[in-house]
C-alpha cells in the first residue's frame, strides 16, 4: 500500500503525517490484544528511540512539553531556580519551565540562524541560574560547543529541546543526547508522528528513574519504586501510541531525505529574491532535519506579513506565524526576565513558516513559491 498523508488535493498544508498499512495493523494490533496501556510496545519503542539517537535510555510522555518539565523536575530545577531559554521558540519551552515551578530568562537568537544566543546565555547567567534549555529551532541543531562549555564553567543543566528535531546531527552525534536530557516530540507536525506525544533521552540510570517515576504518579512499575520529594504527573504515553512511534521511527531516514530535498527546492526557487531571507546554510559538520521552510520577508515587508499569509491560507496552502516571540504573548508579556530581545522581535516580525513535509511534490513547492512571490508583488 501507498504510504497515504491527510491531504486534499487542492491543499497544501503546512505539516502532514504519514502513514501505510504498517500503522494501521500496528494500531489494530494493540487494540485486540486488549493492553492499551504499560503492554510490550512502550519499553519497545522506547528502546528503539534511544538506539536511534545513541542514549542509554528513553522515556516515553504524553507531550513533548511534559518531557521538557519532567526532565526539569528530575533535575531538581523548580521554585527559585532560573532556566535560561531562547524567547524565539514555541511556547512549550517556556511552558515547561513554568510548569516545573522554576523562572524562564528569556534570551536573544542569532540574527544569522535564529538559534539562542551563546552571548546572550552568557550575559544571562546569574546567582538563581541552574540551567540553559536551547532549543533546535526548526531542527537545526543550536550551537552546542559554546552552550555546553558554558554550562560546565558555570555547573548548570543542559535540557536540550530537540522536539522540532528528531534526527538532526550536530558535529556527527544526534541532537537530543547532547545534553543532561534531551526531549523530542511527536505532535503530528513532527517528522515522528504519533498524534501527541514526547520523549525523554539520557544516559544517567537514576536521572532515568526519576523521570520514569515522574511521569506515573511518582511511581515506577517496573522496579516499584516511589519519589519522596515530588507527587509526579499523569503523563504516560498509551501503547497505541508507542506501537505508532515504532512504525514512525522506520520512516524517519527516508522522511529527513526528502525533507532536505524539498527545503533545496525551497532554496534553488527562492535564492536571489532580495524580498526574501532564507533559511542560513547549515554549518559544516551539522545536518538540519527540516522543520516546515521558514523564512524572514525583507525588513520593508515586515507590515505585510500577516496579509501575505491569510493571502496563502485563503488559496489552500498552510502558513503560519513561526514563532511570535514568547514574551508577546498574552499570559507570557511582562511576566519573565528578559534580556535585549532585538533580533527574536525583528525575526517575529517578519518571519513565516512554509509547507514542508514528506508526501510534499516539487510542483507543490513551486506553486507555494509561486503564489508566495505574486501576493509579496501585490499591495
Ligand atoms: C512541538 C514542540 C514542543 C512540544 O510540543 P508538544 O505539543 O507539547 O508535544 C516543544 N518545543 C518546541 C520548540 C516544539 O516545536
Amino acid at each position: 500500500m501507498a504510504v497515504r498523508a491527510s491531504i486534499m488535493a487542492s491543499e497544501i498544508p503546512l505539516a502532514s503525517p504519514e502513514w501505510a498499512l504498517e500503522e494501521e495493523q500496528a494500531l489494530l494490533a494493540v487494540l485486540r490484544s486488549g493492553r492499551w496501556s504499560f503492554g510490550e510496545q512502550l519499553p519497545a519503542f522506547e528502546g528503539e528511540l534511544a538506539a536511534l539517537i545513541g542514549t542509554t535510555a528513553a522515556v516515553a510522555t504524553n507531550s513533548g512539553t511534559m518531557a521538557l518539565q519532567i526532565a526539569l523536575e528530575a533535575l531538581g530545577i523548580g521554585a527559585g531556580a532560573e532556566v535560561i531559554t531562547p524567547a524565539y521558540t514555541f511556547v512549550g519551552s517556556v511552558n515547561a519551565i513554568l510548569g516545573a515551578g522554576a523562572s524562564p530568562v528569556l534570551v536573544d537568537v542569532d540574527a544569522t540562524d535564529l538559534n539562542i544566543s551563546p552571548a546572550a546565555i552568557e550575559a544571562a547567567i546569574g546567582p538563581r541560574t541552574r540551567a540553559i534549555l536551547p532549543v533546535h529551532l526548526f531542527g537545526r541543531p543550536a550551537p552546542m560547543a559554546p552552550i555546553l562549555e558554558l554550562a560546565q564553567r558555570h555547573q548548570l543543566a543542559v535540557i536540550e529541546d530537540a522536539c522540532e528535531a528528531i534526527g538532526a546531527r550536530w558535529q556527527g552525534r544526534a541532537v537530543g543526547s547532547l545534553g543532561d536530557l534531551g526531549a523530542v516530540a511527536f505532535y503530528p507536525n513532527k517528522p515522528v508522528a504519533t498524534g501527541e506525544g514526547g520523549a525523554l533521552l539520557g544516559n544517567d540510570p537514576e536521572l532515568l528513574l526519576r523521570c520514569r517515576q515522574l511521569r506515573n504518579q511518582g511511581f515506577d512499575p517496573d522496579s516499584g519504586s516511589r519519589l519522596q520529594d515530588l507527587p509526579g504527573h499523569s503523563a504516560r504515553l498509551s501503547e497505541f501510541h508507542a506501537a505508532l512511534g515504532r512504525v514512525q521511527l522506520l520512516r524517519l531516514q527516508a522522511s529527513l531525505l526528502r525533507r532536505r530535498a524539498l527545503a533545496e527546492a525551497y532554496r534553488q526557487r527562492l535564492a536571489g529574491d532580495e524580498r526574501l531571507q532564507l533559511p542560513a546554510p547549515v554549518a559544516a559538520g551539522d545536518e538540519i532535519a527540516w522543520f516546515t521552510y521558514p523564512i524572514r520577508l525583507q525588513r520593508a515587508l515586515a507590515p505585510r506579513r500577516d496579509a501575505v499569509i491569510a493571502g496563502l491560507r485563503a488559496l489552500g496552502i498552510g502558513c503560519n506565524v513561526y514563532f511570535p516571540p514568547v514574551h508577546q504573548l498574552p499570559f507570557h508579556r511582562d511576566r519573565h526576565r528578559c534580556l535585549d530581545l532585538a533580533v527574536t522581535e525583528d525575526a517575529g516580525s517578519r518571519c513565516l513558516a512554509l509547507p514542508l513535509f514528506p508526501a510534499m511534490s516539487e510542483e507543490q513547492v513551486n506553486r507555494v513559491c509561486a503564489e508566495l512571490l505574486r501576493l509579496l508583488k501585490g499591495r
